[in-house]
């Protein structure tokens, strides 16, 4: 009889891992906790659920985001796959309709014959293959488990999430549809795919006081932890902190955009993305933020095209667990001290949706040949897949967080190239050659054919 998997967590990273594993013809055991046991961000029963934002990131072929899932596509990720079929217009970013999204996950799991779903907590690590994909917000009695097994002091920080208003809420007699410059979509949306609100100068900077002075809620963990924000996600409340002008050029910052009410380009703006195929709930993009939800509420309706706004949903924060993979972890994404256990996803410290699930791709194929006696596929340094995994578990130990797919973690290319765009599009074609030809010197074949990105 074949050894059979076992796999806990049924998000991003799970999920394509037991799909990897099962398509391969090896038996997996899903344990997924929810609904049986909640975690803070999660809203529904359903397998892959993005927490947040729905959207994936670039699709261009030459940004880290895009090489990131062509490469995944090619070795036939089903989440990526699954993310293109459920895509909304979203400029040159791939957003998906969340719930489509991941009913369509979790039907083909359900569906698929040789995986078997438990909607169980596991509170200890089990004998036999099994791979640890429970995400960031790990159940506190895994994680002791966890911990006991590192032998180490376990490591967090905190992440914030951004608010969701109803289309019908927003006021477009105020607010204007616009991608910045104009951009056409490359997924066929015919006019502006964000829905702009617009601030002067008084409006703006009555708004950062507003921001400023709302109350927050407090969170139980030491200062130094709460200050090891996670630049990439921080709250807006923490961003005004820094200046008045932060908010201006970070999220708010209105470069690319003309109010068709002044001809002119706002002093600022709060950007709204599609959330949903009905195009009926918006998030604000950059808005995470962790104010007590009464005073969060009214602090956005001083937004002008927002003042009726309904919000399906308020920003909050939460916890943002990972283990310290550079002392743990082999580029398989085997645990060191044990061979049969595979850690991937948020966990390991690739941050991101795409970053998350590229670990349970390469865990889950992985898993597959180490059980049919293949060599396990340690990706070149040189693809992003390859960059992302080599900085896991090569970074440095002491000061190690968890990180996006970048281009700053690619080796430099030989030759000097001059010009950003250039340099991207040597880096994006060095990573593609060497991807495929790592594949084909490893006689890989992915389960599903690749599918094209619209880029
Ligand atoms: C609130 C929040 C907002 C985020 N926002 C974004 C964003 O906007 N964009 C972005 O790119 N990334 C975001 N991330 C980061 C990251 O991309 C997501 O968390 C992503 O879902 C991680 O994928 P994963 O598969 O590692 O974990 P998850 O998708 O969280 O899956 C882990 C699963 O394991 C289950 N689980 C946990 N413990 C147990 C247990 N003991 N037994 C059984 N099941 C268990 C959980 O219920 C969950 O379903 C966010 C994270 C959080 C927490």
């Amino acid at each position: 009889m074949t050894t059979q998997v076992t796999i806990i967590g049924g998000g991003l990273a799970g999920t394509e891992a037991a799909w990897q594993i099962a398509s391969r013809g090896i038996p997996v055991r899903l344990f997924e906790m929810r609904p049986t046991r909640g975690t803070e961000a999660h809203l529904t029963d359903r397998l892959a659920e993005l927490v947040c934002s729905n959207s994936m990131g670039s699709t261009l072929p030459d940004r880290a985001l895009g090489i990131l899932k062509n490469e995944m596509l090619a070795m036939g990720s089903m989440v990526i796959q699954t993310a293109f079929e459920h895509a909304l217009p979203a400029g040159s970013a791939l957003a998906v309709s969340r719930d489509d999204f991941a009913q369509a996950i979790t039907e083909t799991i359900y569906g698929h014959p040789n995986i078997e779903v438990m909607r169980a907590e596991i509170t200890a690590i089990p004998a036999g293959p099994t791979i640890v994909a429970t995400g960031p917000l790990t159940s506190p009695d895994l994680t002791a488990q966890i911990q006991a097994l590192t032998g180490q002091s376990y490591l967090y920080f905190y992440d914030a999430m951004a608010p969701i208003v109803t289309a019908e809420s927003i006021d477009m007699s105020i607010a204007f549809r616009q991608s910045r410059y104009d951009r056409e979509s490359d997924l066929g949306g015919d006019e502006g795919d964000y829905i702009n609100c617009p601030l002067n100068k008084e409006e703006y900077e009555a708004f950062v006081h507003a921001l400023l002075d709302a109350p927050k809620i407090e969170l139980k963990a030491p200062d130094k932890e709460l200050e090891r924000y996670f630049e990439g996600c921080m709250p807006v409340e923490v961003l005004a902190g820094r200046g008045i002008q932060s908010l201006a050029f970070g999220p708010m910052r209105p470069i690319g955009l003309t109010d068709p009410r002044t001809g002119r380009r706002p002093y600022a703006v709060v950007q709204l993305r599609q959330d949903n195929i009905a195009a009926t709930l918006y998030n604000m993009v950059g808005f995470q933020t962790n104010l007590r939800w009464g005073a969060q509420a009214d602090v956005l309706r001083l937004i002008p095209g927002l003042q009726e706004a309904e919000f399906v949903r308020l920003g909050q924060m939460h916890r943002n667990t990972f283990i310290n993979s550079p002392t743990l972890l082999n580029p398989t994404l085997q645990f060191r001290t044990r061979p049969d256990l595979f850690f991937a996803g948020q966990i390991t410290g690739t941050e991101g949706y795409v970053g998350s699930t590229m670990g349970g791709l390469v865990a889950g194929i992985n898993v597959g040949r180490l059980l049919t006696n293949q060599p396990l596929l340690e990706l070149p340094p040189t693809s992003m897949m390859g960059a992302l995994l080599h900085y896991i578990t090569h970074a440095e130990p002491q000061n190690f967080q968890p990180m996006k797919a970048n281009m700053g973690l690619l080796p430099d290319l030989r030759q000097r190239v001059r010009g950003k765009q250039q340099r991207y599009a040597a880096y994006a074609e060095r990573a593609q050659t060497d991807h495929t030809a790592y594949l084909e010197r490893m006689k890989f074949e992915p389960t599903v054919s690749a599918i094209k990105s619209p880029a």
